[in-house]
């Protein structure tokens, strides 16, 4: 029987993050993955301002030329625009390929033991299976996705969450024409798009419809659609279901859940991965003191923000009434906007922005 400190399930970015996280601290830690690096997912690519940061704290940096700059935030819908720069640093585009390639070697380099291709088939107690061979861990971390098995397993099933959405992605290769990143509002879905280099965009739709793919979906968004026309596809559609899911607890024993297994914030925020890598660093700190109940509070903490953006945003999902309404708010008022693409991105308490929210609620009254 192999031994190691940490045994993290899953090598997505999650999984990543806390192999790097708990080996900053002198673990020795043991990653195994199902899938070949790099892997690909369906995904916005967007890094928020706050993701960086929390990126920075796991030593990791992305070398120039393999992201793009992410200015801001720009919402269309309703036939209006309304745009903001992220209030003081900047994020970045960059494909999931290329995040993978860069975390997997940090952690390589590192020394955290890489096992792809190796499905974990159960775990119990401190053993975790994978097929034939067992490993012993004193920590296992579940980061094995929104279908989390290990969360099953661990009996951490127990959760609310919103309905379903389905999202579809594409890569096209055209040059970018803003360094924001885009959220088109339709009737019936939201179109997102980021700059991912200097020649290829990334678009992704979701929408409650299950059946409605990315080429339907665009025809909601006659001006995207016309970028994209005759622009080639750089990658397949890939899809993947999206909800707010949040979990009655995060651990148990000597088994912690991070990253989507843990819970999952709608895709409307961009905010999926710098939350998994905030949780890496507290899940690390958490490891070290052996106290996994801290981590929970330190979970729920974490989760609050994006979830209550998640909310806020969703609100204008299939109202195009309050689309405009919203739009038209903001376009009177710029800065709130702007303050609320703060606190979005963790630049300003909510306390701060309560007045904002005030005058946005009066500006929908009157528009
Ligand atoms: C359409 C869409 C757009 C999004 N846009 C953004 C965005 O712009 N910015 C952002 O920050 N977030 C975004 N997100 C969210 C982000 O993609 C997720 O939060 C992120 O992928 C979570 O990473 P993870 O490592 O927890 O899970 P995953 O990336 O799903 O990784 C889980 C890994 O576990 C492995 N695995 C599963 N079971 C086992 C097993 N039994 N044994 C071994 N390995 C196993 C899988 O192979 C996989 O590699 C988006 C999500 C969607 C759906």
């Amino acid at each position: 029987m192999s031994a190691t400190d940490v045994f993290v399930i899953g090598g997505g970015p999650a999984g990543l993050a806390a192999a790097i996280a708990t080996r900053q601290k002198g673990f020795r830690v043991t990653v195994a993955d199902g899938s070949r690096p790099p892997i690909d997912k369906a995904c916005g690519e967007a890094l928020m301002p706050d993701a960086l940061l929390a990126f920075e704290r796991l030593g990791l940096s992305i070398p120039a030329g393999e992201a793009s700059l992410l200015g801001g935030v720009r919402f269309l819908g309703a036939g209006l625009a309304m745009e903001a720069a992220f209030p003081s640093a900047n994020g970045l585009s960059i494909r999931r390929t290329t995040l993978h390639r860069i975390m997997a070697e940090r952690a390589a380099a590192m020394g955290v033991e890489l096992l792809w291709q190796t499905v974990v088939t159960g775990i119990r107690g401190n053993e975790v299976r994978l097929g034939n061979r067992t490993f012993h861990s004193e920590w296992i971390v579940g980061a094995d996705g929104v279908n989390s098995r290990v969360r099953r397993w661990a009996n951490l099933d127990k959760q609310r969450h919103s309905r379903f959405r389905y999202a579809f992605r594409r890569h096209y290769c055209a040059r970018p024409w803003t360094d924001r990143m885009e959220i088109y509002w339709g009737k019936r879905s939201q179109a997102y798009t980021s700059p991912v280099n200097d020649e290829e965009v990334c678009v992704a739709v979701a929408s409650h419809d299950p059946e409605l793919r990315l080429d339907e979906g665009l025809q909601e968004f006659p001006e995207l659609h016309e970028r994209l026309l005759r622009a080639e596809a750089t990658s397949t559609e890939r899809g993947a279901i999206s909800c707010n899911r949040k979990l009655a607890r995060v651990w148990r024993g000597n088994i912690a859940l991070v990253g989507d297994a843990s819970g999952t914030v709608d895709p409307i925020t961009g905010e999926g991965i710098g939350l998994a890598f905030r949780q890496a660093v507290a899940l690390a700190d958490c490891l070290v003191t052996g106290n996994l109940g801290d981590y929970e509070a330190a979970h729920r903490r974490l989760a609050w923000r994006p979830l209550m953006m998640a909310r806020l945003m969703l609100m204008l999902d299939g109202r195009p009434w309050l689309q405009r309404r919203t739009l038209s708010a903001f376009l009177d008022r710029p800065e709130v906007f702007r303050r609320l693409l703060a606190l979005h991105v963790g630049a300003i308490s909510p306390y701060e922005a309560a007045f904002d929210g005030l005058t946005l609620g009066w500006g929908l009254l009157r528009a």
